[in-house]
């Protein structure tokens, strides 16, 4: 039996985390939940998975919460010091970090440093911090499995291949919803690009697919997991979002890895690693399908690939301030306080002004985050 800690466990990862363990009593039992600000849902899941603690980081304003959940014999704790407990109970031996942005960083390094393996969903840490926090995680011996659809396939593509011999990885995306649109993306509301034609997912993460930042993202993900340069990942756009990302080798040979459009395959399959599990979801029906697709992503009409790109190429503070900038212009525009494409140009602009510090430490990256969401706001 697997005890799990699922960080966000009301966003849409954490909710797909809680239906895995539902249909596999036997393997997981849940001992810890933490959510952002969603009590009564929060509340709702402790009813049925009866966790030891759960962690309302904005805190709680209306205190019968607290009688509800003790009732339950289950205890409430807030704040940065509750997540980092719900991240280290002792019983744990999984943490499932799925918070949305930059905040799951702290509760990411407090599990490895707590000797937790970590299923890591939301890119933004990754992206931040990937390299020291694969290095922590080396230290002390744990592991860091990525949820992220594109990473899950190359770590099982990956697996027990030579890293010497691997020639490139190929990142897809289904290019999102503005793929085939004509003309000037200036007037996309928010509303429009909250609308993903593949994937159902959490407003932050589908405005990034939207501007393609989300693949720049994953470029740089992909870079601090694999231990691979930037120059060596490749991105194309595949529509039907079957493929979710392959390994080219010395030899040429490519090992692909395809599934259903669902999240919870690579959700489970960080879960039950190294044992693969039955599930209940439709199967790949490929004749069905008839014809996969491919083109080239356009960078000039989705800069934020490039930034990306560029981001990943510099190194240091700069994916951080990349990241930071990114999620101050996506809240300001779905706020409707700015256009879809000011989204890149704050972006680049903020970091056209940074002070690179170039082998940074966790402090210096939290540094850079915070200055980086100041000059974006002001931007
Ligand atoms: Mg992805």
């Amino acid at each position: 039996m697997k005890h799990l800690s699922v960080l966000g466990s009301t966003g849409s990862v954490g909710e797909n985390t809680l239906k895995i363990v539902r249909i596999h009593p036997d393997e997981f039992c849940v001992d810890a939940l933490a959510v952002k600000k969603n009590v009564s849902r929060l509340y709702e899941q402790a009813v049925e998975f009866r966790p030891k603690m759960v962690c309302v980081y904005d805190g709680l304003c209306d205190r019968s919460w607290f009688t509800k959940f003790k009732k339950l014999g289950t205890r409430v704790v807030t704040g940065d010091e509750g997540l980092e407990r719900v991240s280290t109970l002792s019983s744990v031996r999984q943490v499932i970090c799925a918070m949305a942005g930059a905040a799951g960083l702290k509760p990411i390094f407090a599990a490895v440093r707590a000797r937790k393996t970590v299923a890591v969903a939301n890119k933004e840490p990754l992206v931040m911090a990937g390299k020291l926090l694969l290095e922590e995680a080396a230290k002390r011996k744990v592991a860091v499995l990525p949820i992220d659809s594109e990473h899950s396939a190359l770590w099982q593509c990956l697996e027990s291949q030579d890293p010497h011999a691997v020639k490139k990885l190929i990142l897809t995306s289904s290019g999102g919803p503005f793929r085939r649109v004509k003309g000037s993306l200036a007037g996309i509301s928010p509303k429009q690009a909250l609308n993903h034609p593949k994937w159902k997912m959490g407003p932050k993460i589908t405005i990034d697919s939207a501007t393609l930042m989300n693949k720049g993202l994953e470029v740089i993900e992909a870079v601090n997991l694999f231990h691979i340069e930037a120059k060596k990942i490749e991105v194309v756009i595949h529509p039907e979002a079957i493929i979710h990302a392959l390994v080219e080798f010395i030899d040429g040979s490519h090992i692909a890895h395809l599934g259903v459009t669902d999240m919870r395959i690579p959700i489970q399959y960080a879960m039950s690693y190294p044992k693969r599990l039955a599930n209940h979801l439709p199967p790949l029906d490929l004749a069905k399908l008839q014809a996969l697709h491919f083109e080239k992503p356009d960078m000039k009409r989705f800069p934020c690939l490039r930034l990306g790109y560029e981001a990943s190429r510099i190194g240091g503070t700069m994916p951080s301030v990349l990241n930071a900038a990114n999620e101050i212009a996506v809240e300001a525009f779905l706020g409707g306080k700015i256009g879809f494409l000011d989204i890149p140009k704050i972006i680049e602009r903020t970091m056209m002004r940074h002070c690179l510090v170039r082998k940074p430490g966790l402090a210096d990256i939290l540094d850079a985050d915070l200055w980086a969401r100041q000059t974006a706001s002001e931007f």
